[in-house]
């Protein structure tokens, strides 16, 4: 391996000038900050106060096209690198993460507004992957099979892919593209990551750190852009794969299009995540497993709880619990140690929140907590909302069928648990559920007939942790691969299977017709 080449300001000043957030954030290239050439750029915003507070370079094709030759040039040599000496690459990233946790997470609130306790945990969620990937050199061991026939040995290998490509959404600026990073370095491959432009400033910090930790230069690029960007590196002929994780028309769109250039795809698409809550279950441990879930980082969260479906003569209760406890949330700039919850992403996706709550009050749902009124004192100007809660809803409800992704939850009432599975079923997404009861029996039921990728059993938010895959179903993912954990390891690597013998002079093997059968 080179040595990493000396940067033209330290990594250390670099990375102290990005926790101060600079007002044009660059590209990462080549080791080094790289300003945009392409005379697009996008606002970012501060969503607690509405003020922007820099402008993101939005790439060109030129500079894609620049960007992936970077990565294309340092792929040999980062393949050919043993997989241990990457891995202590990796060793070192995350004693840096732990290091620069607060840095990340006061950049994740300045630019996406949740709560900072909300965005630590989203780092060290993002830090449990690099972990894993730690172990790469176990991960990647083959399998064997010594005298596989006669004087012949048989074996397979993953090898990596070469350039790899990452997109990513605004509600996780650290922690989805640390599902994909490590994975894909760890198994030999260089990356370029696109992440949202509404929050950007996180995945250069990220960057820095990977090269103060020895990741040599040209092997991980940080290129932020928007659709533009996006299709220039799907379509690009020397990009060898994609994982995209965001809203699911454009999952659906970056689905169609790579595999139309015939790359390796998985695409994370949006959520309505039902959680099904039995008669028997505790109402206390539901209440409190609801709030964190439905209102936890203002609902922006593709595992939130949007859907709480009560069976039996519960619903009462618990209606009239969560009413109180969702009047009640903190809602304010995520700064404050106090808060609940920090405003939404924009003044536009807030709009589209305002018109979700319009329809459902106009399609007879009854709007229990009404959160439009909240007023922030000091912070008019910011993108709050305050928590909604809707009763009665009913299926063919636009709130129901669409993903909302806002502090809004939907009590839907049902008769029977094979009714609620049935709704369940029903939906178009199929991301996480969950199930709140004290019966085994329901349970077991539960995870073997529900249609999605992750279920969680008396846990609201069932995330896999990074030793196990994260993905959905249906219309929440496009492809056939979760994400990270083992499924990382065969997303980001080919599988070539091996035959070797080695006969003497003496042993000529006769020319043989017949498809060979080893007997
Ligand atoms: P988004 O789809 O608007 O954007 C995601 C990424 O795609 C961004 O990098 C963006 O720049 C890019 N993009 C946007 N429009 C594009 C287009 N037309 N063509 C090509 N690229 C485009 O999503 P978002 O608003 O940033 O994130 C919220 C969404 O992400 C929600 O739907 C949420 O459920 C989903 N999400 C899913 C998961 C999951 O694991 N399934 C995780 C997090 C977020």
């Amino acid at each position: 391996m080179k040595p990493v080449a000396p940067a033209r300001i330290s990594c250390h000043d670099r990375i102290k000038m990005l926790t101060t957030m600079p007002s044009h954030i660059p590209h990462f290239l080549q080791g080094n900050s790289a300003p945009g050439t392409s005379g697009r750029h996008s606002p970012v915003f501060n969503p607690a106060t509405g003020e922007i507070t820099s402008q993101v370079a939005l790439a060109s094709d030129e500079e894609v096209n620049r960007t992936v030759q970077l990565a294309r040039a340092a792929f040999p040599e980062w393949r050919n690198t043993p997989p241990l000496q990457r891995a202590r690459i990796l060793f070192r990233f995350k004693a840096a993460l732990e290091a620069h946790k607060d840095d990340l997470a006061r950049l994740i609130t300045a630019e996406h507004g949740k709560v900072l306790d909300d965005a630590r945990g989203e780092v060290i969620r993002g830090l449990e992957v690099v972990e894993y990937a730690c172990g790469i050199p176990d991960l990647l061991k083959g399998e064997y099979t010594e005298q596989i026939s006669h004087g012949m040995d048989g074996w397979s290998l993953r090898q990596p892919l070469g350039v790899c490509v990452g997109i990513t959404p605004f509600n996780f600026p650290v922690m989805v593209p640390l599902w994909m990073i490590p994975m894909a370095l760890a198994c030999g491959n260089c990356f370029i990551l696109k992440p949202s432009e509404r929050d950007p400033s996180p995945s250069l910090l990220l960057a820095e750190l990977l090269k103060q930790s020895g990741l040599p230069d040209g092997v991980l690029s940080v290129l932020h852009g928007d659709r533009l960007a996006v299709e220039a590196l799907i379509q690009h002929e020397q990009v060898n794969a994609v994982s995209f994780v965001g809203s699911t028309p454009v999952a659906r769109h970056v689905h169609a299009l790579a595999t139309s250039t015939g790359k390796r795809v998985q695409a994370l698409g949006g959520a309505k995540n039902h959680m099904v809550i039995m008669p028997d279950a505790d109402l206390d441990q539901v209440v409190n497993a609801l709030l964190g879930a439905a209102y936890g980082s203002a609902g922006e969260r593709c595992m939130a709880i949007s859907v709480a479906v009560v069976v039996g003569d519960v619903a009462d209760t618990l209606v009239k619990t969560l009413e109180q406890r969702v009047a009640n949330l903190k809602v304010g700039p995520g700064e404050n140690a106090l808060m609940d919850m920090g405003p939404l992403i924009t003044a536009d996706h807030r709009a589209r929140v305002l018109d979700y709550i319009a329809s459902g009050v106009s399609e007879g749902a009854l709007l229990q907590v009404d959160g439009r009124t909240l007023a922030v004192p000091g912070h008019e100007k910011g993108f709050f909302l305050g928590g909604c809660l809707f009763d009665h809803v009913q299926p063919h409800m636009r709130i129901y069928r669409e993903e909302i992704f806002g502090p809004v939850l939907c009590v839907v009432r049902v008769p029977s648990f094979q009714k609620a599975l049935e709704l369940v079923n029903e939906h178009d997404f199929g991301n996480g559920t969950a199930l709140f009861t004290r019966d085994g029996g329901t349970a077991r039921e539960f995870i073997s007939q529900v249609q999605a990728g992750m279920v969680g059993i008396n846990v609201p938010i069932p995330v896999p942790m990074a030793f196990h895959s994260f993905g959905g179903w249906k219309d929440s993912l496009f492809g056939d691969v979760h994400i990270h954990g083992p499924e990382g390891v065969r997303f980001y690597t080919r599988y070539k299977a091996v035959s070797q013998r080695w006969p003497t002079s003496r042993q000529a093997l006769a020319a043989q017709f017949a498809m060979p059968t080893h007997s």
